[in-house]
């Protein structure tokens, strides 16, 4: 499937200056302008659900106003396919999987005629993640640069699916990792970008406190005990029943509430049966809310992250973990587990806590509800923390360093 061109942005790039100052969008100006007219093509494997769709929604529209021509394509897959590509997802984050031979056969049947399907005019084509990695044989065909974007963990994979991933990957111009802690050793250039989050988004942009209180109200929450909040697709990889244990110890000395709220991403099968795991787990108790977010929910999601008295994140293992940012955006004080790119986020103790176990996320939370003055502390430095360094316009400048960098492998770029 061919997406709109995606010039129409709902931010333009000079609102950005009164963030990130006038000098940030002049340089960003100057590495377009540099590109000399190249298109652009993000292919992935949903427009919608996820951080990739979330981080290509403020990314593309905001390449084209720079004047870099950049579009959005998907893969058709059937249900079964994403049943393989999930396999694959949670095997290279090192879950041992059973996949078969049908399996690997599937995924390159499902590539095949993706191949045949989509039309590849990019000059540069960035191909997000493991699922459409096998378009890596229209290269011959078409020469032109193409990069790997891997936004998982693949640092400890199982091998027989690494190696069939990495029999793609290698024949990439370069591959680009989250954090330095997910590459693996392959034949081509690396390059480091972490994700970003759009301050102006519906998902980030101020709200007063009508707005959230608006959107409490929708979904039959009510602001008299501190919230804590989890979003995430329902998944296990996020833990959702690990925060409801800690939620429970927690319980036992501060009166508080647990909000878990998300969604089901189209690419992911697995996520209506945790969703049930989860609703049977809460069962009963009425300060635990299981909320099932439309996609698109972005100002719900926003004001649920702003209600929060401290955000949570307890996943086993992350990519980067966008809602992170999110919430430290948000001045917000959060616990998370230090797994994959949330280490890059959370710097222990100074903009917020980290965790390891269940116990470990417990006494974090019980920490912060019971000192607001240490927790409002963490939540200015998050928000600092992430103005440095996870805003969309250091992501813009990044991303075309690495696109003129295609062109100059001896890695020094004149300007
Ligand atoms: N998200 C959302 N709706 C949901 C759950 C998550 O819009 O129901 C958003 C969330 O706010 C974040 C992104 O999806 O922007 C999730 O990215 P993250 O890197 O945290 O996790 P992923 O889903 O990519 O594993």
């Amino acid at each position: 499937m061919e997406n709109a061109v995606y010039t129409q942005s709902r931010s333009r790039l000079r609102d950005y200056e009164p963030i990130v100052g006038r000098s940030c969008l002049e340089e960003l100006r100057t590495l377009a302008e540099e590109l000399g007219g190249k298109v652009v093509q993000n292919i992935n494997s949903t427009f919608i659900g996820g951080g990739v769709a979330e981080i290509l929604e403020h990314m593309v529209p905001l390449l084209n106003q720079l004047g870099v021509d950049t579009r959005w394509d998907v893969i058709q897959g059937s249900e079964e396919f994403f049943e393989v590509t999930k396999k694959f997802h949670n095997a290279l984050h090192g879950k041992d999987e059973k996949i078969s031979k049908e399996d690997f056969a599937l995924f390159s049947e499902i590539t095949q005629k993706n191949l045949d399907e989509l039309r590849f005019y990019g000059d540069i084509l960035v191909v997000h993640d493991p699922q459409p990695a096998g378009l890596i044989a229209k290269k011959k065909e078409t020469g032109r640069k193409w990069v790997w974007r891997c936004h998982i963990d693949v640092s400890n994979p199982v091998r027989k699916v690494w190696e069939f991933l990495r029999g793609f990957v290698a024949d990439y111009d370069a591959a680009v990792f989250s954090a330095p802690s997910f590459s693996q050793q392959l034949p081509i250039r690396q390059f480091l970008i972490t994700p970003s989050i759009d301050p102006l988004s519906e998902k980030n942009k101020e709200l007063d406190s009508g707005a959230i209180d608006s959107v409490l109200t929708k979904y039959g929450l009510t602001s008299e005990k501190p919230m804590i909040v989890q979003i995430s697709r329902f998944d296990r990889l996020k833990d959702p029943l690990g925060v409801m244990e800690a939620f429970q110890m927690v319980k036992k000395s501060v009166d508080c509430q647990l909000v878990l709220a998300g969604g089901t991403a189209t690419d992911d099968p697995e996520s209506e049966e945790v969703l049930e795991e989860v609703r049977k787990q809460a069962e009963g108790n009425r300060d635990i809310h299981i909320l099932l977010v439309p996609p698109g929910s972005d100002l719900e999601i926003n004001a649920l992250q702003r209600a929060a008295a401290v955000v949570v994140q307890k996943s086993l293992r992350e990519g980067f973990g966008l809602t992170i940012s999110e919430a430290l955006w948000k001045a917000k004080p959060v616990v998370a587990t230090a797994v994959g790119g949330i280490p890059l986020q959370i710097i222990n103790r100074f903009t917020g806590l980290l965790c390891h176990t269940v116990e470990g996320a417990a006494y974090a939370l019980k920490q912060l509800l019971s000192n607001p003055e240490y927790a409002e502390q963490l939540g200015q430095n998050g928000k600092e923390h992430v103005r440095q360094n996870f805003l969309v316009t250091s992501h813009l400048r990044n991303y075309l360093l690495m696109f003129l960098a295609l062109d100059h492998p001896e890695d020094i770029i004149h300007l």
